[in-house]
């Protein structure tokens, strides 16, 4: 049989194999090279042109990620040897140029299938096999694999604003979590433009189209507890003078709560006199990037009066940096008009955001108490009857995180039951890699594992390795199917919202509980307790033959 056109090796048309592997980020290129050095028949589908995960769709302007050199990267020599980057966080155009240095080196592309999107995976009772369907909906590839994973990521859905009549704006529309490929900000020189969402993504826009508009409005809900971002040029000698030492970092991620290089103070805050707090606070402020966030007291994230003294801290290191009054009071609200606890929303980190919104010719319009009522033919009107024109709309609303993905994807178990109808309360999972009456289907970056509270590979990497030790075990044991023990899920599901309701973060009001999408079950969609717990968990489990899961023999 011919390849189809976007085929790299891959053959199209019915056949079996051992794993499918649906993604190409992160936790998809590890596992396509995990499991196939460990003998398993592995391919890849993955819906868009080339390997980067969220990167190839998320390609807005400014676009760049939040973890820190070597943190996010992988951690195979072999990779990281033969590789420098140019900055401390790089932008989406040189993570993608990394996926393709991670395709040459693991040699990954030929067992992969680019431009194929995975509408249908249903479980075969008869053959304890999954058959899938992907790419051209009216002549689907289709093939059969022993294993199922999804390597979707936590924001493969789009989250569009609930605002009425859209269809009505006769303007240009885009959104951050699928803009066009190669439309830059200087495409956008010199227009109007109207600006949704002050997320990391409407931050990193902001920044970006702030600089080539003629007029730009920034439409804010909710503001961001921004942090700042200092982004220096890294060249390959100093990156040559650290490199033998990437080794031990990565081993450290696995030692962190968040998977970073450093970690919080869990040392009772109330040790310090306030003197000692704010020089504390001080010492990882001017580290910059998310020490402020992540290498504080553990206090700030569990009890409330800790907070309101980093919220406080925040507030005096920010609001000057906001010149007009009316601004400022939207942006940087004080401690007691705060909109939520500090650090309980991932905070988006700023190179030159509040030098943009300065500017004369950006205007700054709190929409929670005036929300935006409709869509005109020429902009939106609020709630309080003011109409706001643009020639362009960005919409930077965010992601149906961790489990839209999943959902918008035709998935049946054993004796066809729907994953929609198993997640209808919310979703369940073993560990966050499987989900009971879904054998031999896997999942990575997803709901209940570290991820929103970590970033991409610090989680991936643990989760991914476990993975491939679970199924070699499988296979050395000639195991037919593995899948979650619906007890274990449920305990698992408890422990997940015990971890979360002992922190702040349960209160969030954001994507880590789910309440940014209506009608979306609340709750706790990440493990709360910090990866070297997580890995505990893992650990316990695999220690005792994979408990939680039911292994059935061929
Ligand atoms: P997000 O954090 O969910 O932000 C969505 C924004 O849209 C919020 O400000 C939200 O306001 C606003 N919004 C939604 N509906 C609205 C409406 N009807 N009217 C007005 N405002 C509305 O989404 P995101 O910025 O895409 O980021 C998601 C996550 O992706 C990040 O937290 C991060 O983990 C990841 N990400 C990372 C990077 C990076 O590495 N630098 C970059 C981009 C994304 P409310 O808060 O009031 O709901």
């Amino acid at each position: 049989m011919a390849p189809t056109a976007t085929t790299n090796g891959h053959q199209a048309g019915q056949q079996e194999i051992d794993c499918l592997v649906v993604g190409g980020g992160f936790a998809g290129v590890q596992l396509l090279y995990t499991m196939r050095k460990q003998g398993f028949n592995t391919k890849l589908y993955e819906a868009m042109p080339g390997f980067g995960g969220i990167w190839r769709n998320a390609c807005y302007p400014g676009a760049r990620v939040d973890s820190e050199l070597p943190i996010y990267g992988l951690k195979f020599p072999e990779v990281y040897r033969n590789w420098s980057w140019s900055q401390r966080y790089p932008d989406y155009k040189e993570i993608r140029k990394y996926f393709d240095h991670v395709d040459k080196v693991l040699e990954l592309s030929k067992d992969c299938q680019f431009n194929t999107r995975v509408h249908s995976a249903h479980w075969n009772d008869e053959t304890s096999r999954w058959d899938i369907t992907a790419g051209d909906q009216q002549n689907p590839t289709k093939i059969s694999a022993k294993y199922f994973f999804l390597c979707i990521g936590f924001a493969a859905k789009i989250n569009w604003p609930d605002i009425p009549n859209r269809d009505r704006y006769k303007g240009t529309l885009y959104h951050s979590g699928f803009w066009p490929e190669g439309l830059e900000p200087e495409h956008l020189r010199g227009k109007s433009i109207g600006l949704v969402g002050t997320g990391a993504s409407g931050v990193q826009i902001t920044q970006a189209l702030g600089k080539v508009a003629k007029d730009m409005t920034v439409f804010v809900r909710t503001p961001n507890l921004t942090l700042p971002m200092e982004n220096p040029k890294m060249s390959k000698e100093t990156q040559d003078l650290f490199r033998d030492g990437w080794d031990a970092v990565y081993e450290k991620r696995n030692k962190t709560f968040a998977g970073f290089h450093y970690d919080f103070d869990y040392d009772d805050w109330t040790r310090h006199t306030p003197e000692q707090r704010e020089a504390f606070y001080e010492d990882i402020w001017s580290r910059k990037g998310f020490h402020f966030w992540l290498e504080t007291y553990a206090d700030v994230y569990f009890k409330k009066d800790c907070n309101d003294t980093a919220y406080a801290f925040w507030h005096k290191k920010t609001a000057p940096m906001v010149k007009d009054e009316k601004k400022r009071a939207i942006l940087v609200p004080p401690p007691d008009k705060a909109h939520h606890t500090f650090g309980t929303v991932r905070p988006s980190l700023q190179v030159d955001y509040y030098d943009i919104l300065n500017q004369d010719n950006v205007d700054v319009i709190s929409v929670k108490e005036n929300p935006i009522k409709t869509f005109t033919e020429t902009g939106v009107e609020l709630s309080d009857g003011k109409k706001v024109d643009f020639e362009v709309l960005a919409l930077a609303t965010g992601y149906d995180t961790h489990t839209g993905g999943f959902l918008q994807i035709d998935i049946r178990g054993k004796g066809g039951k729907p994953l929609t109808e198993h997640w209808k309360e919310g979703c369940k999972s073993q560990l966050g890699l499987a989900t009971s009456g879904f054998p031999n289907m896997f999942f990575a970056y997803g709901p209940h594992g570290p991820t929103a509270y970590s970033n991409g590979p610090s989680t991936t990497d643990i989760q991914c390795e476990f993975l491939a030790r679970m199924l070699n075990w499988s296979k050395e044991n000639n195991i037919k199917s593995i899948e979650a023990k619906p007890k274990a899920e449920q305990a698992f599901v408890k422990r997940i919202d015990d971890l979360s309701k002992a922190t702040l973060f349960h209160q969030s009001h954001g994507w880590y509980m789910g309440r940014n999408v209506k009608g979306k079950p609340v709750q706790a969609l990440n493990y709360s307790g910090g990866i070297p717990a997580y890995i505990k968990d893992l650990e316990e489990s695999e220690a005792a033959g994979y408990s939680g899961f039911d292994a059935v023999k061929a």
